[in-house]
């Protein structure tokens, strides 16, 4: 199958950040070429599909590193508190409530939500019904990648009764859907797994090449408390622990110190930054530059929707561009390019996926288009597009997703998602 999109300027965030007025095409879900000016007629004889883009802007799809689609329904329900009080008097009571039938909404929610909103790829880390949860994002055709979070504060049979859910899920889910659904391992926290459970954690991570993703360092407290318990900090044990020896990405990082980087750097462990979700529950904010001073691959995450509350990457994109500069009164500390590469190049590294981010030949054809005809758009030429993507662009100037080659939105409609029906179901939960 040959798709050509034609008359788009394509931000393709490769390595010279090229800009252009071109076209695109797609063979088989990847992508074919990527050229300047218009296609000639015999390449536009062969294609079975050709789309005008009518001068919208095209660019890599957003990922969204890590995140908790299955807990959506919370959004609101608990906000303006600190992360431990939040987990233990509304996150976990109202998990416990929640039935299969839930969780299925609440997934589809979150997808209707991060496909308007320009994402094709994601990362979720959830305990319950993740096997649903799988097929349900095959079903959607977005691009994931799925973790049974696992909580080892329990009897050790029900730590190993997670731990095997979690391999099973690799086994059966692993390269789903034409390898567009991955699997990696999740120990919740180091505050809420015990050191001789997460060893567990590593065996089976080695035992079948699964990577491992984890919350590390969120709260100033949780840092203090791992002190007093082991007498070492948190990343420093992790690394005791073997986790390293795996490929690794961790949840926020906000709380780590020179040393604790320097281990991440040394170790290729991978961030996902959540600077909303980090500014919401008042736990600060992580050290993005001096991270990347040390060369750590930092990506973006929004975290669900109960600490965030929107799953909108453009909304994170831009906190992330403004935050630092504002904390480090240095408007240098951050540019448009560098963090849309958060959002997706270094996204892509970071969720071990090589062959999506850049908008470059051989890459899996996932990307989305924007209609730059707005107001807050304008004016614009090839030179404003980054700055406006970051300091300007809203999500719903998002008109279309393709994942894999395949269009997940058309000119603002979904196309496997049912969005009316889902935010109706949705809006039950609460009536
Ligand atoms: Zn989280």
């Amino acid at each position: 199958m040959v798709t050509i999109i034609h008359s788009v300027t394509i931000v393709t965030l490769d390595e010279n950040d090229s800009v252009f007025d071109g076209y695109v095409v797609i063979k088989d879900g990847e992508l074919d070429k990527l050229k300047e000016g218009k296609p000639a007629e015999q390449i536009l004889d062969a294609a079975e599909e050709v789309i005008d883009g009518k001068g919208k802007w095209l660019l890599p799809g957003l990922i969204n590193t890590h995140g908790h689609i299955g807990s959506s329904f919370l959004r609101g329900a608990g906000d303006d508190m600190p992360l431990l009080e939040w987990l233990q008097t509304v996150m976990w009571p109202n998990e416990k409530t929640f039935d299969e039938d839930i969780v299925r909404s609440a997934a589809s929610l979150a997808m209707v939500e991060m496909i308007k909103s320009g994402t094709t790829t994601f990362l979720d880390m959830y305990h319950l019904y993740m096997d649903k949860i799988a097929e349900l994002v095959a079903e959607s055709h977005m691009r994931a990648v799925l973790c049974r979070g696992m909580i080892g504060n329990c009897p050790p049979d029900e730590q190993m009764e997670k731990l095997l859910e979690a391999v099973q899920l690799h086994k059966n889910f692993h390269g789903y859907n034409n390898g567009k659904v991955t699997v990696a391992l999740s120990p919740h926290a180091p505050y809420t797994c015990p050191p001789e459970f997460l060893e567990k954690v590593v065996e089976q991570a080695l035992l079948n090449q699964m990577w491992i993703h984890i919350h590390v360092a969120e709260t100033k407290e949780e840092v203090l408390r791992h002190e007093q318990q082991y007498g070492i900090r948190p990343v420093e044990h992790l690394q005791q622990l073997g986790l390293f020896r795996v490929p690794c990405m961790i949840a926020h990082g906000v709380h780590v110190n020179e040393e604790e980087m320097q281990i991440l750097a040394d170790n290729h462990v991978y961030v996902s930054h959540n600077p909303k979700s980090n500014l919401k529950l008042g736990s600060g904010i992580a050290p993005l530059t001096a991270m990347w001073e040390k060369g750590i691959n930092v990506a973006l995450g929004t975290d669900s929707t109960a600490s965030n509350n929107t799953l909108d990457l453009f909304e994170e994109l831009r906190f992330a561009a403004l935050i630092h500069k504002g904390v480090l009164e240095d408007p240098t500390a951050t540019t448009a390019s560098a963090v849309l590469k958060m959002a997706t190049v270094a996204g892509a590294k970071a969720l071990q996926l090589n062959s999506t981010g850049a908008l470059v030949k051989g890459n899996q054809a996932d990307f989305i288009m924007l209609n730059p005809k707005k107001a807050h758009l304008s004016p614009w030429n090839i030179s404003r597009v980054a700055s406006h993507l970051v300091y300007a662009a809203k999500s719903s100037d998002v008109t279309d997703v393709f994942v894999q080659g395949r269009p997940l939105m058309k000119n603002g409609e979904l196309q496997y998602l049912d969005e009316e029906k889902i935010i109706f179901e949705a809006n039950m939960y609460l009536h």
